[in-house]
């Protein structure tokens, strides 16, 4: 018997699996700007060169970091550029990061090259290790919050 708004819509809507994909990608208890930058890059629901093209917006377009001349894609901003690089290799060669960590690591990763690739864009400067220092933060605070 449907006897309100919500149970109605319980009864009506159609549920999906969740799909494993989903699951992994939220990580309880980290924060949700750092957990949705995953979603935003899988979606590619992020402003960077490659997507607003797609999107018909014409735009001359240099990546802010490399010495020769590179296109701005999502791809090039959080894997392909040196600064990327490093941060990916640093925390995969940290083979004893365990448990949440392994899955929100990545995610954390994702979230500090936006947020230096949005302090370049505001005429700001971040060192890779002011990068790998705020990644280690974000991820002692996770921990703080999962095991208090
Ligand atoms: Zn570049």
């Amino acid at each position: 018997m449907v006897n309100s708004v919500p149970s109605a819509w319980e009864k009506i809507r159609k549920k999906n699996e969740v799909s494993w994909f989903y699951h992994q990608m939220w990580t309880k208890k980290l924060q949700f700007k750092i957990a949705f930058i995953l979603w935003r890059v899988w979606k590619q629901k992020l402003p960077m060169d490659d997507v607003l093209a797609r999107m018909g917006i014409s735009i001359v377009s240099i990546c802010r970091y490399c010495s020769q001349p590179q296109q701005e894609t999502l791809e090039h901003i959080f894997l392909a550029e040196d600064y990327a690089t490093t941060v990916w290799k640093v925390f995969t060669d940290a083979a004893d990061i365990q448990g949440p960590f392994v899955q929100a690591a990545p995610t954390i990763r994702l979230w500090q090259l936006w947020k230096r690739m949005n302090t370049v864009v505001h005429g700001g400067t971040m060192s890779k290790a002011k990068v790998l220092y705020d990644i280690n933060m974000n991820l002692v605070q996770l921990a703080k919050l999962k095991y208090p």
